[in-house]
């Protein structure tokens, strides 16, 4: 049985005249969206009596008497300075048009609240005060100030002074509420002074005075501390169900001082709690207090009401939750489950699941939309789906979908159709381009999109393609990525003669011949290929650059320079092995001896002499990775990626790194280390100091790799989750420009080959 429904049969036993329900809150700036839980949690207790035949009422609570005790930053502090201390129905309100301060946040927070179907009657503590009937609890607290006195003592282990009053007065002269301390009470009026040093944000005015503490019409006297205010609150109003987040309700915390009042002072039966942990948004407790935060105004911003309501009732109370609108597919997933709990609802399949979807609705059931949000999300970004949008009547969801694309969703979820034919593109197999033309020729025919789906895979099918093949020489060709929505749909959603003038500037375009004659055939590449490059591109200076330093030392350096976007790295691959296997044989014999008369392996231990460093210690990637061979240690298995280059490594001797790019911080350079610049390196705990003779490569967070070749550092390392790799091959001396270039071919050949993607950029720099 859903919480509510089993909280709200325990109290029908009870048999109570009028369950009345209650939450309250203090409008001291804007209030955080945390409050919203609360006003919902206790929403749904009230509607699940109402649901059980219980005579209900639920009130809440703007506890607009209390002091302003802090400025919120959005806030000018010298206009508001002068009100710290006072209450908060005595300070403006920041915009014009509201009573007061308490007011205008109040009314933000309950037009939210409202708005996701909550509609509790609101109450002011000014008004309650004055009406009168806090009095007689009032009255009792003073009377029992002994009482309450040792209730504190008892609470919080320590001695309160004997002429310490549960009460502070409105100072009658300069109107401030935190700066008052009560010392007698005679039994009509209280005596107080209004001390100048009594907090450190704001002063009293150092007045003494006495008066009656009973409010009337007149104006209001002075307020209680707020646990004791709280048990006198209920009696007043007559509160039977009131309870809090875990901070109150805790062992020692407000909630049993409230209720040790209630018993031992007022006689009156504690309200039934109902107690709730907090959800974390964006991984941050949920407080209004610090900063602007995300206030509940600001959820309805980025959700519909029923969703923001559903993210509440679906809540498990006893469990602390995170709600990260940034984490990748957060809004999504929210989504998906809100449509699975209206199944749920309609198909009465999970019974507490239907429950929870019919408590998040906001104003009757609605039709849900048949698409799923990520599909929506899609069609936002597509040209000519907003009559398909209105006709499955999607627009109010669309309207969210567009938030979540500009604001939250990851790259890989946007796209966007190119005007122009993509660089990328150009790059396509002439079986892709033959393809493309098919279609082009096959657009005039009128599809279905499920029906146009199956006619793509098949028609790149016929021509000998894979299906991630096909599917990438159409997102290329339009939007300049290797995937995107499901094509169909995408061709669909656009001008017919835009796409076909697309696919046909595409089968026109020439290729020059292949760069390397023993790259490997398509036939045996079995992916996409980008790499028939006629010559190297030049590498824009915002990407990677060489220092002046370095060129003036190293005439001879040159830098092969290439991005590979979309990658899937995996631990292992089988045909990798078969192929790790051959070359190993094919170096069968190699010595130590012979491998230091290779010329590569001569340029780089020349190039680390020249950096001071001792070769027979720190051995260049190159030599390191064949001398494990020439001992017999076998080859590493790093994964998919390392493992390919390492195998163009092996074979011409010139040393190479591909790096996450995504957590390099472009542009990067290849100069000499700066005095104190450290690398924590790949599987070291402790960083290592560079030497002002060092090379290395470096990025906007400093250093990545260490003299070169020799490690690479651990924050930009191609792991599994790399998903766009930015790679680099390094040639000195007698390793020339052509060798670099060359070595970077058949490094891209071969991780694409194993790990898929596409190459973006490609060049060399010397
Ligand atoms: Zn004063």
């Amino acid at each position: 049985m859903f919480w509510a429904d089993k909280i709200a049969q325990d109290i029908k036993e009870k048999n109570l005249p009028l369950a009345w329900v209650d939450d309250m809150k203090t409008p001291s700036g804007r209030i955080h969206v945390g409050s919203l839980f609360g006003v919902v949690f206790h929403d749904l207790v009230y509607k699940a009596l109402k649901d059980q035949g219980v005579n209900a009422k639920y009130t809440y609570v703007f506890e607009n008497h209390d002091p302003m005790d802090d400025i919120p930053s959005y806030l000018p502090r010298e206009k508001f300075e002068k009100y710290l201390g006072m209450p908060l129905f005595k300070v403006p309100s920041p915009v014009e048009g509201y009573k007061d301060f308490a007011e205008y946040y109040a009314l933000e927070f309950k037009e939210t609240f409202n708005k996701i179907g909550s509609n509790p009657e609101i109450i002011w503590t000014k008004d309650l005060y004055t009406s009168g009937k806090m009095n007689p609890g009032i009255k009792k607290v003073l009377d029992n100030a002994e009482e309450i006195r040792k209730i504190y003592q008892e609470m919080y282990k320590k001695e309160i002074a004997s002429d310490w009053y549960p009460f502070q007065v409105y100072c009658e002269k300069c109107g401030k509420v935190s700066t008052t301390r009560v010392y007698n009470w005679d039994g009509e009026k209280v005596h107080y002074r209004c001390v100048v040093d009594a907090t450190d944000w704001t002063k009293g005015c150092g007045s003494e005075g006495a008066t009656s503490p009973f409010s009337d019409e007149s104006g209001m006297k002075g307020k209680m501390p707020w646990k004791v205010e709280w048990a006198v609150k209920w009696q007043a109003i007559g509160v039977t169900i009131e309870g809090a987040g875990k901070d109150h309700m805790s062992r020692g915390g407000s909630h049993d001082l409230a209720t040790l009042v209630c018993e031992r002072v007022l006689k009156y039966p504690v309200p039934y709690p109902i107690r709730y942990e907090f959800m974390l948004i964006g991984g941050k407790k949920m407080s209004s207090s610090k900063g602007q935060g995300f206030a509940a105004s600001d959820m309805l911003d980025i959700l519909p009401a029923e969703l923001v309501r559903f993210l509440i009732v679906k809540k498990d109370i006893n469990q602390q939750t995170n709600f990260d609108p940034a984490e990748k597919n957060t809004i999504p997933t929210l989504f998906d489950e809100y449509q699975k709990a209206a199944d749920a609802y309609c198909n009465k399949t999970d019974e507490d699941l239907a429950r929870i979807f019919e408590f998040s609705q906001v104003d009757g059931i609605k039709k849900l939309p048949a698409v799923r949000f990520s599909v929506l999300a899609q069609w936002v970004q597509m040209p000519n789906m907003q009559d398909e949008i209105k006709k499955q009547g999607l627009e109010e969801w669309a309207k969210y979908a567009r938030v979540y694309i500009e604001k939250y969703a990851p790259d890989s979820e946007k796209f966007v159709v190119q005007k122009s034919l993509p660089d990328v593109a150009k790059n396509l197999s002439e079986k892709q381009k033959e393809f493309l033309k098919t279609i082009a020729s096959e657009l005039d025919k009128a599809f279905n999109a499920e029906d146009f789906q199956t006619q793509i895979y098949e028609s790149g099918k016929a021509l000998g393609l894979s299906g991630k093949e096909t599917f990438a020489a159409i997102y290329l060709s339009l939007i300049g990525k290797d995937h995107g929505p499901k094509a169909a749909w995408l061709i669909l959603s656009l001008d017919k003669e835009f796409v076909k003038k697309r696919f046909e500037e595409i089968s026109n375009v020439i290729l020059g011949s292949k760069a390397t004659p023993e790259s490997h055939n398509e036939s045996d590449s079995g992916q996409a290929r980008m790499t028939d490059f006629q010559q190297a591109r030049t590498i824009s200076p915002e990407i990677f650059s060489l220092s002046k330093e370095v060129t003036e030392k190293f005439p001879s350096i040159s830098v092969g320079v290439a991005v590979i976007k979309g990658v899937n790295i995996e631990k292992t691959n089988p045909d990798l092995e078969k192929e790790k296997q051959e070359v190993l044989e094919s170096l069968h014999g190699l010595t130590t001896e012979a491998l230091g008369q290779y010329q590569e392996i001569i340029a780089y231990r020349k190039l680390y002499k020249e950096m001071g460093v001792d070769w027979h210690s720190r051995r260049p990637s190159p030599e390191a990775l064949l001398r494990r061979v020439a001992l017999h240690k076998g080859l590493y298995t790093v994964n998919t990626c390392v493992d390919a280059y390492n195998l163009v490594v092996m074979k011409h001797r010139v040393s190479m790194g591909a790096f996450d790019l995504d957590k390099t911080v472009f542009p990067t350079e290849v100069r000499f280390a700066k005095d104190d610049e450290e690398i924590l390196l790949l599987g070291d705990t402790e960083p290592t100091k560079y030497k002002p003779t060092e090379l290395g490569y470096f990025d906007g967070n400093g250093g990545f790799s260490l003299d070169i070749n020799y490690r690479d550092a651990q924050r930009t390392a191609a792991q599994l989750e790399t998903r766009n790799l930015f790679i680099n091959v390094d040639g000195f001396y007698d390793i020339t420009p052509e060798m670099v270039e060359k070595s970077l071919q058949e490094a891209c050949d071969l991780i694409i080959k194993y790990c898929g993607g596409t190459v973006e950029v490609f060049g060399v720099k010397k």
